[in-house]
């Protein structure tokens, strides 16, 4: 009897076409094995869900963009009949409404195994105020930050910028607080710049978080398994332009992976550590990658966050690291197919 995958991708969020592109990758890894029986579920951009036949469609495209979703005519939310016979679910679902938790407590109601962090550990993944707080309370050393919602700045923005300024001084970053992919981000550095952003970062997320900006290099390191992750060896980032923003993030050639970083073997050493202790601190489960910020300057590791659900594109971070510390790409997702089979267990 094989073993009924749902592969669920697309989804709302400005992640969609990176999530085909995962998809791609992992289906094509999966149909390798006679082990399993793949079923692919697409989430248009409107949130609903596409049935086996047509995401395999959208999987078989050669284009990045997939067919315009459903007209103006109202469907109704639905589960495809299919969903009901799947064994274990594969989720590969980035930002808002698919690395947050809201798919993962689905899958859960579904009394179905799925691949990757529960509903706890994704939510929280998202969230940079949660997460940092939790850093903290782990003793892992970050930036300074300050937390704040759109309500308390609308109140008083002029003290809340004196605040931020004499706390982080510039440069500093503006972010949403529960979002991905550097959308929303502003690097400032004087206080009509910090207005500007801020204004910004309250149009996608209700919460902000403003940071002391360092200069650093950008270091990821992989963690995979349940109750005694791994963590694989340490890769770095490097680009031309200010900071890692969207643009840098996802046009190609813009951004390099060095694997493995070149660093002292204690700095890995401490990535690798923190890694798996930011992983436990949010009762991970599966996989994540974990993003550093290292001060060469005064030889510091700064964990940045952590992504709950990583790019897993064949040309991805996560399965790359992986990949160079001897798991290649295929037996990465049998591992995580184990690893949710075994959590549910
Ligand atoms: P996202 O979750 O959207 O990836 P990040 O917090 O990782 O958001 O920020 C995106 C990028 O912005 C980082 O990879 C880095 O290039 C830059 N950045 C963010 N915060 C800082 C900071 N405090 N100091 C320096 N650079 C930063
Ligand atoms: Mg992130
Ligand atoms: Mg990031």
């Amino acid at each position: 009897e094989k073993l009924r995958v749902g592969l669920l991708f697309g989804g709302q969020s400005g992640e969609h076409e990176v999530s085909i592109t995962s998809a791609k990758a992992i289906a094509s890894a999966l149909s390798q094995n006679s082990r399993y029986d793949l079923q692919p579920f697409y989430i248009q951009k409107d949130g609903l869900w596409c049935n086996p036949t047509k995401s395999q469609a959208v999987l078989q495209q050669t284009q990045a963009e997939p067919s315009a979703s459903s007209n103006s005519q109202v469907i109704q939310w639905q589960l495809p009949i299919e969903a009901n016979q799947i064994d274990v679910w594969f989720p590969v679902l980035h930002g808002p409404n698919g690395e947050d938790g809201t798919v993962q407590g689905l899958l859960q109601l579904m009394q179905k195994p799925y691949v990757g962090n529960g509903v706890l550990a994704s939510a929280v993944g998202m969230d940079k105020i949660l997460m940092k707080s939790l850093f903290a309370q782990a003793g892992l050393a970050q930036v300074k930050y300050v937390a704040l919602s759109r309500w308390q700045w609308q109140q008083e923005p002029e003290s809340w910028g004196e605040y931020i300024e004499t706390e982080l001084g510039y440069p500093c970053f503006v972010k949403p607080s529960n979002l991905g992919s550097s959308v929303g981000i502003s690097k400032v550095r004087d206080l009509a710049q910090l207005e500007v952003a801020i204004a910004s970062a309250i149009g996608y997320d209700s919460r902000i978080i403003v940071e002391q900006g360092v200069t650093a290099r950008e270091i990821e390191c992989a963690v995979l398994g349940n109750d005694q992750p791994q963590a694989s060896i340490v890769g770095e980032i490097t680009y031309k332009s200010d900071f890692y923003d969207y643009e840098t993030k996802y046009t190609a050639g813009m951004a390099e992976l060095i694997i493995p970083a070149n660093l002292p073997s204690e700095v890995i050493e401490a990535v690798q550590a923190m890694s798996v202790k930011a992983f436990q601190t949010l009762a991970g489960s599966g996989l994540a990658r974990v993003d550093f910020f290292y001060v060469e300057s005064t030889a510091t590791v700064l964990i940045n966050e952590i992504n709950t659900l990583p790019g897993f594109t064949a040309l991805s971070m996560y399965p790359k690291l992986w990949e160079y510390s001897g798991i290649p790409f295929a037996d990465l997702c049998d591992r995580l197919i184990d690893l949710a089979l075994e959590k549910s267990s």
